[in-house]
C-alpha cells in the first residue's frame, strides 16, 4: 500500500525532531557524557513519590474530573497566585493536563482556525512550530539574537504582526537559550497584544529556575493581560517530575472551557496518582526545589566560565538549565560540530539548528547533568576545539 497518500498532509509536512535524530546517533555508544536531554538529573523528591505511592495504596485508581482534582486545582490556584501574582478561579480557570505538552496542543487547537498565524520567538522548543501546524495554523517565527540576550524585542515582534495573527507565543526562561525577558520587553509585548487584540500563550515551565536572585515576571500579571493570556506551567522541570506527565493551563473561563472540550475527548483526565503527587509538590516541595535550583546555579556558572575559556563565546543565561554557546568560530555547522564532538570525544550536545534555523551556529548544552560529568565534558570539548 502507498502509505504516503494515507498520511494527513499537515502531519507529513512536519520534520521529525532534530533532537530525536541526533539521539539516535547517541544510542548504542558506550560511555557517552550527555549534555543533551533536557531533563533534571534528580530523581523526584521522595515525599512526592511517596504521595503517588500512597494514592495507589489507598486504591485511588479511577478517573478524576476532566478538569483535574478540585483539590489540585485549588493548590495550583494558590501557588500561581503566590508565585505569578495572578488570581485564577480553581473551579473554572484552571485545567490540569498531561504535561505542558498537552496544554500547548489543546490551547492551539482550541483557538486556531485554518491559516491563522501564531508568532513565536526562535530558537525555541522543538514542539512549537509542529504543534501550530498540526492545529492548522501558520507558524511565524521571529529570530532572537545573542546580542539581544535571545529575548524577544517588541520592535521585531511588531514587524511580523498581520491581520491574520491570533496568538503571540512566549517561552521565558527559554529552552534552548536560557533567555529571560526584561520587564520593559514584556510590557512592550503586552502593549502590542492589547493594541492588536491578540491572545498571548506563555509557556513558563522553567519559571522557578531563575538565578542570581532574580524574580520571575509573568506577562499574565501585567495590567490588562490576564484576560488575554493562557499561562502554561507544569511539574516536569522545577520538581523533577517529567515521568509523572503533569501540567496545567490557567486562562479565562471561555478559553479553559474550549480547551477542556478537546482534553475530555482526547485524554479524559490526567493520571490520578500524578495529580496526588502534584498536590504534595505544591504544598511541601519548595525546599527540595530550591536545593535543586541552587545546584543548577553552580553548574551554570561553571559551564559558562569553561565555555568562554575554551573560546566558545557563551552568554550568561538567566534561567532554565541550558547554555547556548556560539560555535561559529569553529567553521563547522552546528550539526557537524555536535556529530564530531560525539564521534571524537563521546560528548553529546544538541545542534542549535534543532531549535529552528536561527539556532544555527550554536550548540545547546543542558547542565542538568552531574557536576563531574560537566567538568569532564568541558575538558573533552577543550581538546576537541583545540584540534579544529
Ligand atoms: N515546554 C518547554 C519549553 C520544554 O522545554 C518542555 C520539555 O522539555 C516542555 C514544554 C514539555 O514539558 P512537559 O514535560 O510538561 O510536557
Amino acid at each position: 500500500m502507498d502509505y504516503t497518500a494515507k498520511i494527513a498532509r499537515n502531519v507529513a509536512s512536519i520534520p521529525r525532531s532534530g533532537i530525536r535524530d541526533f539521539f539516535e546517533l547517541v544510542q548504542g555508544r558506550e560511555g557517552v557524557i550527555s549534555l543533551g536531554v533536557g531533563e533534571p538529573d534528580f530523581v523526584t523528591p521522595w515525599h512526592i513519590r511517596e504521595a503517588a505511592i500512597y494514592s495507589l495504596e489507598k486504591g485511588q485508581t479511577t478517573y478524576t474530573s476532566n478538569l483535574g482534582l478540585l483539590s489540585l486545582r485549588k493548590s495550583i490556584s494558590k501557588y500561581v497566585n503566590d508565585f505569578f501574582h495572578v488570581d485564577y478561579d480553581p473551579a473554572t480557570e484552571v485545567l490540569v493536563t498531561v504535561g505542558v505538552s498537552e496544554a500547548i496542543d489543546i490551547a492551539l487547537r482550541a483557538l486556531l482556525n485554518p491559516g491563522d498565524e501564531v508568532v513565536f520567538h526562535e530558537p525555541c522548543y522543538v514542539s512549537y512550530s509542529p504543534s501550530i501546524i498540526m492545529a492548522h495554523g501558520k507558524a511565524i517565527s521571529v529570530e532572537t539574537t545573542k546580542e539581544d540576550g535571545f529575548s524577544l524585542k517588541p520592535k521585531k515582534l511588531a514587524e511580523v504582526i498581520t491581520p491574520r495573527t491570533r496568538i503571540i507565543f512566549l517561552n521565558f526562561p527559554t529552552n534552548p537559550t536560557g533567555a529571560v525577558a526584561s520587564r520593559e520587553d514584556l510590557e512592550g509585548i503586552a502593549k502590542l497584544a492589547i493594541e492588536h487584540d491578540l491572545i498571548v500563550m506563555t509557556d513558563e515551565i522553567y519559571s522557578e529556575l531563575r538565578y542570581d536572585d532574580e524574580e520571575h515576571l509573568s506577562i499574565a500579571s501585567l495590567p490588562g493581560m490576564k484576560e488575554r493570556t493562557i499561562l502554561l506551567h507544569g511539574f516536569s522541570k522545577a520538581f523533577a517530575m517529567t515521568g509523572f506527565r503533569l501540567g496545567y493551563a490557567c486562562a479565562p473561563q471561555p478559553i479553559i472551557e474550549a480547551m477542556m472540550k478537546i482534553h475530555q475527548y482526547a485524554m479524559l483526565c490526567a493520571p490520578i496518582m500524578s495529580q496526588n503527587a502534584a498536590i504534595e509538590a505544591l504544598e511541601n516541595g519548595k525546599p527540595a526545589m530550591i536545593e535543586m535550583r541552587n545546584s543548577y546555579h553552580q553548574r551554570r556558572d561553571f559551564l559558562v566560565k569553561r565555555l568562554n575559556e575554551i573560546g566558545l563565546d557563551c552568554h550568561m543565561p538567566g534561567g532554565a538549565f541550558y547554555v547556548f554557546p556560539d560555535i561559529r568560530k569553529s567553521g563547522l555547522s552546528s550539526k557537524e560540530f555536535a556529530t564530531r564532538l560525539l564521534e571524537e570525544e563521546n560528548v553529546a550536545c544538541v545542534p542549535g539548528s534543532a531549535f529552528g534555523p536561527s539556532g544555527e551556529g550554536f550548540l545547546r548544552c543542558c547542565y542538568a547533568t552531574a557536576f563531574e560529568d560537566i567538568r569532564t565534558a568541558m575538558d573533552k570539548m577543550e581538546r576537541f576545539v583545540g584540534r579544529l
